[in-house]
């Protein structure tokens, strides 16, 4: 599986956009630190408060690039997808079928399409990562209720993140809530840590084991991303080498904070103000 983020696998990623690569680990971000990753959340947030505005059914994804990459620079941060391992956006735009990493560009979004955009930021170093699913126009009660669950996975998988948890406690909640609704929930792509690098350790499965995982510890920043699908959690990658689709091609939702582990109930750095 992989972060929704980045593929699960050994492999490390890397940030275009950091001057000193990521050797792996997890890392604890100091006060100060932690000041540039809200500083970088609340611009993430700010970018997807101007996307919910100028999402409408007849214009094309790459209009919400240039949205997505206006607000960002406009706050003096740097689009972080743009150029990541080669991505030619600075959203990620993927409709209907498509759970994450789709590409910005000629597509014309329709009156009931699910349209997901996930943005990140980078200011002063450090870096922000969130998702939300958008209805364009008129979208059905079933998409509906799939954006409401996938967006309440969210907070329970938040309400499980914190100081003395473990990974799998988070991945549990989210699973549980998921399943119990009767959606599936993608295995393949998963959460990670995040700071100076897009993807971080640790992983952050969206299923997992109460109990199970990595220790949550005061001072680590996660970004937690369930996908869910309305039909089976299986996926597949098209041609462009980046959209990831449902394999039986049915509706899947995203939503993704970035978190602070704190005393107590995490911090969510991307949360609008
Ligand atoms: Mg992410």
């Amino acid at each position: 599986m992989t972060n929704g983020g980045t593929r699960q696998s050994p492999k490390r990623e890397t940030a275009s956009n950091s001057a000193s690569p990521y050797k792996g680990g997890i890392t604890i971000k100091s006060e100060k630190e932690m000041e540039a990753m809200r500083h970088a959340g609340a611009i993430v947030a700010a970018a997807h408060a101007a996307l919910r505005q100028a999402i409408r059914p007849g214009m094309k994804t790459q209009e919400l690039d240039a949205v997505a990459n206006r607000e960002i620079r406009r706050h003096g941060a740097v689009p972080t997808f743009k150029g990541y391992r080669g991505f030619p956006g600075c959203v990620c735009t993927s409709v209907n079928e498509e759970i994450v990493h789709g590409i910005p560009g000629n597509r014309v979004i329709q009156d009931g399409d699910l349209v997901k955009m996930d943005v990140g930021a980078t200011i002063d170093g450090f870096i922000g990562d969130a998702a939300i699913t958008v209805g364009a126009g008129k979208i059905t009660p079933e998409a509906e209720d799939l954006i409401e669950v996938t967006r309440l996975s969210l907070e329970e998988g938040i309400k499980a993140a914190r100081d003395g948890a473990r990974v799998g406690d988070i991945g549990a909640a989210i699973q549980t809530f998921v399943e119990s609704r009767g959606y599936g929930i993608v295995r393949e792509y998963v959460g990670h840590g995040v700071g100076r690098f897009l993807h971080e350790d640790p992983q952050i499965p969206n299923y997992g084991t109460p109990g199970k995982g990595v220790l949550l510890r005061k001072g680590m920043c996660i970004a937690i991303e369930p996908m869910v699908n309305v039909g089976d959690w299986r996926t597949k990658v098209l041609d462009d080498d980046w959209t990831v689709v449902t394999a039986d091609g049915k509706l899947s939702a995203h939503f993704e904070h970035t978190i602070a582990i704190r005393d107590g109930e995490a911090e969510v750095l991307t949360r609008p103000r």
